[in-house]
């Protein structure tokens, strides 16, 4: 009987698309790839340690793991693998601690390990070069597929520990990642979401990001293409001109802020100034209306004083956003800032993200509520109780109720009333 393994992903959509491809690598080596919640010979969790909160999350499910299946063994790969391997070690029933420059490895580490009496640790410096993936993310649960075209980070912004975790940037060879685009369209994903850590650096010989847009608009087939998250700084300057005239470009962009103050943009070692980004999301905002901007938000960077919070507060209220995520600052390994004084309580952090995480969600909902009474295309994924789930080119998610199998359809939707974080939609001329 072929050896039962599991995966469960923290993180990032970068984390997703790495575990989508492992767990096709280790079905095309001969193993059982299991839901996470069935017995299995071995659980391999994809961690995370972007904040503490990441860091916590493992543990937690280590533990859930040993609970739910006290024979199994846990693999613990990727980001918190990579440089805390001696803290992973501790926890109950981990054999493997494998950081990302390996994980990747994962089957033939397994294979040529899983005897091994004493728990294996691989964690070696991660590579420069540009890289190849073996193969490719095809995921049965989603309609849409990660294409995973860069890793690692060369910005050294004083909070983030990505540049240790994930390494210098580097992007994957070009011919490389078309292939996986065209497998993934073939196996019916009709959306591909290019995924990396700085997609906007990506570079590969003299091919840009640019050029991987453009290639796969021209692909057969493909029906959206999906920027993840972007620096503001990267942003080929024909992006939007793309976004214009090819509709299958979604007019969806998230563009990290951090803060709205200058001096706190300066210590994080931003590499932008307030003005600029507020000109460049007005711009967008003029010459797409209806598009979706998205933005990341740092709470409580050291030195953060009530005024700066205040200006941040201000800045976002007044900027055409749709919605932001807020992340409350916690130290990292080898940042800079950790050297920084004076540190925020984490009182007031939590207070301030509370206000931020209320005034996203105002945003949110007037952004849905001014899309109430369109038709929009739905790239329809899952169906629970008799309601079909999808989403829009500009990331709303919509739900309608229809005995029909919906699964990968691509309809139109007139959008009707708001429920909570989603829109109540009816199918148009349904066929
Ligand atoms: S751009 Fe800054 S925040 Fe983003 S991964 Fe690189 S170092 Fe981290």
């Amino acid at each position: 009987m072929s050896t039962k393994v599991s995966f469960y992903t923290l993180g990032c959509r970068l984390n997703q698309a790495e575990t989508a491809a492992l767990e096709r690598n280790m079905e095309h080596r001969g193993y059982q790839v299991v839901d996470f919640l069935q017995a299995a010979d071995v659980v391999v969790v994809n961690t995370c340690t972007v904040t503490e909160n990441g860091d916590a999350d493992t543990r937690k499910l280590v533990n859930k793991i040993n609970r739910i299946h006290p024979d199994a063994r846990i693999a613990l790969i990727g980001c918190q693998a990579q440089i805390q391997r001696e803290k992973l070690l501790a926890l109950p029933n981990v054999y493997w601690v494998v950081g990302n420059s390996r994980k990747m490895d994962f089957g033939e580490i397994l294979y040529k390990n899983f005897d091994s009496p004493a728990p294996r640790v691989m964690t070696p410096v991660i590579s420069r070069k540009s890289f190849k993936i073996a193969t490719s993310g095809i995921d049965r649960r989603h309609t849409r597929a990660n294409l995973k075209i860069q890793d690692g980070c060369d910005f050294f912004c004083s909070f983030c520990v990505i540049p240790y975790a994930r390494g210098r940037a580097r992007s994957r060879e070009f011919a490389d990642l078309l292939q996986e685009a065209r497998e993934l369209i073939a196996a019916g994903h009709r959306e591909l979401v290019l995924t990396g850590i700085n997609i906007g650096t990506y570079q590969y010989r003299n091919i840009t990001i640019n050029d991987v847009v453009e290639t796969l608009l021209n692909m057969e087939g493909l029906l959206r293409l999906r920027l993840s998250s972007i620096e503001l700084t990267t942003i080929p300057q024909n992006l939007i001109e793309y976004i214009k005239r090819d509709k299958r470009l979604c007019p969806h962009l998230h563009i990290p802020l951090q803060s709205g103050s200058d001096e706190v943009l300066k210590a994080m070692n931003r590499k932008y100034t307030v003005r600029e980004y507020a000109e460049f999301i007005q711009f967008v905002h003029w010459q797409t209306p209806g598009i979706c901007l998205g933005s990341d938000v740092l709470v409580g960077f050291p030195g953060e004083t009530a005024d700066q919070y205040e200006e941040t507060y201000q800045f976002l209220s007044e900027l055409p956003l749709s919605y932001f995520h807020v992340f409350s600052y916690s130290e990292r390994p080898w940042t800079k800032s950790r050297g920084l004084k004076p540190k925020v309580s984490a009182e007031v952090i939590e207070e301030r993200s509370r206000r931020l995480r209320e005034l996203s969600l105002r945003k949110r909902q007037e952004y849905l509520a001014g899309n109430l009474g369109t038709v929009q295309y739905i790239l329809f994924e899952q169906q629970k109780r008799g309601w079909w789930k999808g989403l829009t080119d500009t990331y709303i998610r919509v739900k309608v109720k229809s005995d029909c199998n919906l699964y990968n359809r691509y309809l139109p939707v007139r959008l009707m009333r708001i429920d909570n974080q989603l829109i109540i939609g009816s199918l148009v001329n349904s066929e």
